[in-house]
């Protein structure tokens, strides 16, 4: 199993920090944020409040019922409590799914790029990652056609994010209708929708595979509070899919963590509780620093990029650096382009290849303003 690339980088970040080093981190999809304070307020409350015991394995009743009138009032999909388990972050969810739904063998579709642990927990779960290639110039999306061939008798699950980590594309319904009706020939494959970045989306319409009458049953809905209300650490997901899956998945965790933590739990009921609107300031900050990126980039050469409709990503082609030595280094790949802006330019990126797209990077703009432009300035710098 490979080391997550993502926390890799970050760590080795973190590293030459500690030896001194002035390095700006754009690796990490981690909002810079401050948990809102209405969040927080909740989390002491709940201390004060005693809350300490082992919670039940799937989720305090009354968080089940507020992930439930989330899903109603963003989603329009309607669950039942025994259709939604909570988890230690929207990993774990993941996590879970594999295990519980894959045997050896079984293929699992993955639209590349994709978030680059899909195709790990895949693996640690037996299953066979399938990437379903895309291409930069119709913004990193699969086709009907596209995902009908890569469809075998083994496959399983697919898994996709939307929007997607790294490349910031958000399907449309109409072309998550599109998918469907050719998943609708194949009713043993279960598709896991990781809508985590939901809020983040500068479309402002959002779509859900599982809206669709005749996917619902086998849809799971992946979601958490890491992204939208900047509780990364908190380590809260959840999921909404049929109950033979959520059956499946308390039991797993019932054996793995027993549930996830209590304080944390209660203050997602009132994150969840909470408007959207309270969080939209974030997102207008992460479209405006969208513009300043992309712009940036635009003037240094061999950057080519899509236009990210949400998350808080851009995933430039660096290909064109390929076979060019910069101060003595020959880039080869984008994993030597990306150690190259580390040691050359102390920015962190993370290399395509992690999220199996060898020709590119990401590069992580839930940063401040002031760190996204001294950092490209010092990419430009190592570059021209
Ligand atoms: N899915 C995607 C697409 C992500 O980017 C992340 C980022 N961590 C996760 C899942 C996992 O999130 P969590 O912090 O809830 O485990
Ligand atoms: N999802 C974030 C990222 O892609 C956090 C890192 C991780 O969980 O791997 O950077």
């Amino acid at each position: 199993m490979a080391t997550s690339a993502t926390l890799a980088m970050a760590a080795k970040a973190r590293e030459l920090r500690n030896e001194g080093k002035d390095i700006i981190g754009l690796s990490l999809g981690e909002p810079d944020f401050n948990v809102p304070e209405f969040v927080k307020e909740a989390a002491i409350r709940a201390v004060n409040e005693n809350y300490h015991s082992y919670t039940p394995v799937d989720g305090y009743a009354d968080l089940k019922q507020a992930v439930i009138t989330k899903f109603k009032r963003d989603n329009h999909l309607t669950y039942s409590p025994s259709q939604i388990v909570v988890s230690t972050g929207a990993k774990q969810s993941l996590a879970n799914l594999a295990m519980v739904l894959l045997n050896e063998g079984d293929e699992v579709l993955l639209p590349a790029p994709y978030w680059v642990s899909y195709s790990d927990i895949s693996k640690l779960a037996g299953g066979v990652p399938v990437e379903i290639p895309t291409s930069i110039d119709s913004d990193f999306k699969i086709t009907p056609e596209s995902l009908e061939a890569a469809i075998t008798p083994k496959t399983k699950m697919m898994i996709y994010s939307s929007p997607c980590n790294p490349s910031g594309t958000v399907y449309s319904k109409e072309e998550l209708r599109a998918l469907a009706d050719v998943l609708v020939n194949y009713p043993d494959i279960i598709v896991v929708s990781d809508e985590i970045y939901e809020h983040i989306n500068f479309t402002e319409t959002h779509a859900s595979m599982a809206t669709f009458e005749d996917m619902y049953d086998r849809t799971v809905v992946v979601n958490g509070v890491s992204k939208a209300y900047s509780m990364t650490g908190w380590r809260i997901g959840y999921i909404g899919g049929p109950e033979w899956i959520a059956r499946a998945c308390n039991k797993m965790q019932g054996q793995i963590t027993s549930g996830a933590n209590c304080i944390a739990q209660r203050a997602t009921i009132t994150a969840l509780e909470s408007s959207p609107s309270k969080i939209q300031f974030m997102v207008d900050a992460f479209k405006e620093r969208r513009t300043l990126i992309l712009d940036l980039l635009a003037e240094i050469p061999g950057f080519k990029t899509n236009i990210p409709q949400g998350a808080f990503y851009v995933f430039p082609d660096i290909s064109y650096y390929f076979g060019k030595t910069l101060s003595g280094t020959t880039i080869h790949n984008a994993s030597n382009f990306s150690l190259y802006l580390l040691e050359n330019a102390n920015v962190a990126t993370v290399t395509g290849e992690a999220f199996g797209d060898p020709n590119c990077i990401r590069i992580s703009y839930a940063a401040s303003e002031e760190n996204i432009v001294e950092a490209l300035k010092r990419i430009k710098e190592a570059l021209v």
